[in-house]
């Protein structure tokens, strides 16, 4: 929400209507979008790959064969059928799980908003990666919860860190209400929590009671080795899993699931009724529809192709093209990488000299609410083409090498 001068209801808002606040990011995407720019900026899946004449054809037929069921009311859990097929996707990474103990959502950014409403109150803590998604930052500031943020480095979190934070916290008598990590091709970072830091996390979860809500929109997109098992395949009872379809099929169908341990996930659905009543059964009738006629196992394979080429032409632009001094993280998969400019440049200050040479990014402030991340910024390859990328990363280039000049 965006409070201007000329609001007049400036005293009637509710106080957690003051964490509401616009993000920086929006107002850049709108920059971005002009066509001369080439934005390295955005995180929209590359959703022109997928078949659509067939996608087409499969919404007819349905609304054809099933209509009175996908533009009827459904359940707050989700539609029944839908949770089965869920569990199989996430079958595909290691976790075994029970259809009744998923509950879908509208994508996976719901699941954060009802998981956060049921149980932070104001002032509670929120470990996070530093840096962390925007989204579940602006999630968690509505909810008037205090950050604290654990550090990271090309191996993910710190297990080390954050055992010293919890003992910190715990000394200060503050309450902890969970750890949100994002361990598979992180967003904004782009790191993956190694094998042995997840078993030392779930040590330290187990050691210190601490419940983790465990992000996993990109771990089928991945481009080199498998990743490590999500935290969820080797512990039930402390970890909730988010998935979505948001990256693997269709953004636009805003399909996304939580797996929870059995009693929370009664409170997610509970949740779920007083903001939704029910979910759209269009949408998900849609996904399980394109699960059972279309091969979507190899829709997955092709997009983390698609997104490795990209991968890899955004790694070479920048071997070619930056500065000393200038460094960036590797994934093995998802969306982004996490650039670090060469020693006092400042990445938000720079933003319009990039905009002026037709270039955007994210500078890295947005995914801190400390107001750390001047030297960082995000790049993500998910969408533009290869030769775009190219041009991006060259034009990103010379932004750097003027900046350095100055
Ligand atoms: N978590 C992470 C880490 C994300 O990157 C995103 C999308 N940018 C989401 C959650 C939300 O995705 P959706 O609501 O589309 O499922």
């Amino acid at each position: 929400m965006e409070t201007t001068r000329s609001d007049s209801h400036l005293d009637r808002y509710a106080a957690r209507a003051q964490g509401m606040v616009a993000s920086e990011i929006r107002a850049l995407f709108a920059v971005a979008s002009r066509p001369e720019i080439v934005s390295l900026a955005g995180g929209m899946p590359f959703v022109n790959a997928l078949p659509l004449d067939a996608v087409g054809a499969m919404l007819q037929h349905l609304v054809v064969t099933k209509g009175t069921e996908a533009l009827q009311y459904g359940s707050a859990q989700g539609d029944p059928g839908l949770r089965e097929r869920i569990c199989d996707v996430m079958a595909l990474e290691g976790i075994v799980a029970s259809p009744d103990d998923v509950t879908v959502t509208v994508g996976s950014q719901q699941a954060l908003d009802l998981i956060t409403k049921i149980f932070v109150d104001p002032g509670d803590v929120v470990l996070a990666e530093s840096p962390s998604y925007v989204g579940a930052l602006g999630t968690f500031a509505a909810y008037q919860a205090e950050v604290v943020h654990i550090p990271m480095d090309d191996r993910g979190i710190v297990p080390e860190a954050l055992r010293e934070t919890l003992v910190r916290l715990r000394a200060e008598n503050r309450r902890v209400k969970f750890l949100y990590t994002v361990p598979t091709f992180q967003n904004p970072a782009g790191v993956t929590l190694s094998a042995p830091r997840r078993s030392e996390v779930l040590a330290i979860a187990e050691e210190f009671d601490l419940l983790i809500i465990e992000d996993n929109p990109y771990g089928l997109l991945s481009f080199d080795a498998p990743p490590p098992r999500p935290l969820r395949a080797d512990e039930s009872e402390r970890v909730i899993y988010l998935g979505s379809f948001s990256k693997t099929f269709a953004s636009g169908l805003r399909v996304g699931w939580a797996l929870a341990p059995h009693a929370v996930r009664a409170k997610l659905v509970l949740a779920a009724e007083s903001a939704i009543l029910s979910h759209s059964n269009l949408t998900q009738l849609a996904v399980r529809e394109f699960m059972d006629t279309h091969p979507w196992r190899d829709q997955v394979k092709s997009f983390a192709e698609l997104y490795r080429e990209r991968r890899d032409t955004m790694l070479e632009a920048l071997a070619e093209t930056m500065p000393e001094g200038t460094t960036w993280t590797r994934p093995a998969g998802g969306f982004f990488i996490w650039l670090t400019l060469p020693e006092g440049l400042d990445s938000k200050a720079m933003s319009p000299l990039a905009i002026a040479n037709r270039v955007a990014y994210v500078p890295g402030t947005g995914f801190y609410s400390d107001g750390q991340g001047h030297r960082h910024m995000r790049i993500s390859y998910c969408y533009p083409e290869p030769a775009r990328i190219r041009e991006g990363v060259h034009r990103l280039a010379s932004v750097i090498h003027q900046e350095l000049a100055l």
